[in-house]
């Protein structure tokens, strides 16, 4: 088992559930701009947020959007993660104004001196440091001797900073390597897990945005929790962070770490349906955000919800649900618990489905 090290008001690591985290895009120094994308991922279920701070000035927008996160949330105000990179400078502003966090690349802060003062200003605050390596910023001495950027070279770089942190009595580290090639970024987590207890940090950098992006995060951090590997994921998405959480939920959700709202099941349909089936998921999507959100507040355990276009295997599906649907021509034979309990027109299949699960709450 990893490490368990504590980050604001949640564990990274130990028994503690893999969280989600993610950025804000806006500019820090924004200071009403970042809050107002902070409650919208805190309202989508991000765990910890980062925030880029590049300057004096955005460090000391960092203290202003710490204290009013904090007014308005008191002791669940989301984590607040200082990303910082070159000037140690930021680094002890950002702890100074309230950081639980911070994530450098020791390798970019330059002189061991400086790494020395960010790691005892944090240890002082009792706030974790996450080590972060990226496929892009490898030493020039693993490069030369691996030839490229490879997975036994992440790991090494990964393993030597955390250790240089250890080496000045610092232990509460959090450890991310990232790289926008998913094969490699899998072996460089395989080795580095093997090797050590930190708490790891994972997501695909850099995978682009769309379908693609999605697709791309979805199997590199799903192959790695499935494997066993990862305490705290990032799905990095070009575009709204929200989408990223949005992705994040249900990566934990489809490898079984998350077990709550509500999945839908949906045939792709072929030449056999005799509805417009997109249609009725689509309705049924939106009918039941405000339902699924609530659940998962309240965590309550997850439902399945079967939308199957014929008898071919809809009734299985259905039957196999807490609640499903299986179409015919123009209607559908509504499933509870296994048995068809009505049978409904097309267009009041969403509406019936709705119905049913409000009142199982
Ligand atoms: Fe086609 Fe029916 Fe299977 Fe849907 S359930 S894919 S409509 S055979």
């Amino acid at each position: 088992m990893k490490r368990k090290v504590r980050c604001g008001n949640m564990y990274i690591g130990g028994d503690a559930p893999v969280s989600i985290q993610s950025m804000l895009t806006v500019d820090t120094s924004d200071v009403v701009a970042a809050i107002r994308q902070i409650e919208e991922l805190k309202d989508a279920g991000c765990d910890v947020v980062r925030l880029a701070v590049p300057s004096m000035e955005a460090a000391d927008a960092f203290g202003k959007i710490k204290r009013e996160t904090v007014l308005r949330h008191g002791e669940k105000a989301m984590p607040l993660v200082a990303d910082i990179h070159f000037d140690y400078r930021l680094a002890l502003a950002s702890i100074e104004n309230g950081a639980d966090k911070i994530r450098i690349n020791p390798g970019n802060i330059g002189e061991i001196s400086h790494v020395k003062a960010i790691a005892d200003a944090a240890k002082e605050r009792g706030i974790p440091i996450r080590v972060g390596i990226n496929s892009g910023s490898l030493e020039k001495d693993i490069l030369k001797k691996y030839g490229k950027v490879t997975a036994e070279g992440l790991s090494e770089s990964a393993i030597r900073n955390a250790r240089l942190l250890e080496d000045m009595d610092f232990q509460d580290i959090v450890v991310s390597i990232k790289s926008s090639d998913v094969c490699m970024n899998f072996d460089a987590h395989k080795i580095l897990d093997a090797k050590t207890d930190y708490p790891l940090h994972i997501g695909i950098t850099e995978a682009g945005m769309g379908e693609s992006g999605v697709i791309k995060s979805a199997v590199g951090i799903g192959a790695l929790l499935l494997a066993g590997i990862g305490n705290t994921i990032r799905v990095s998405l070009t575009g709204d962070p929200v989408k990223e959480i949005l992705c994040a939920k249900e990566i934990l959700e489809s490898v079984g770490l998350r077990n709550s709202g509500i999945n839908i099941i949906s045939c792709p349909t072929c030449g056999r349906a005799k509805v417009n089936l997109e249609k009725i998921v689509l309705e049924l999507s939106e009918k039941l955000k405000e339902v699924k959100a609530q659940r998962v507040k309240e965590g309550q355990p997850r439902i399945s919800i079967a939308v199957m276009g014929c008898i071919v295997n809809g009734p299985g599906e259905a039957k196999e649900a807490d609640i499903g649907v299986a179409c015919g021509d123009g209607k559908g034979a509504i499933f509870s618990k296994g048995e068809i309990i009505k049978t409904v027109s097309e267009d009041a299949i969403s509406d019936e489905l709705l119905r049913i699960i409000v009142e199982m709450e």
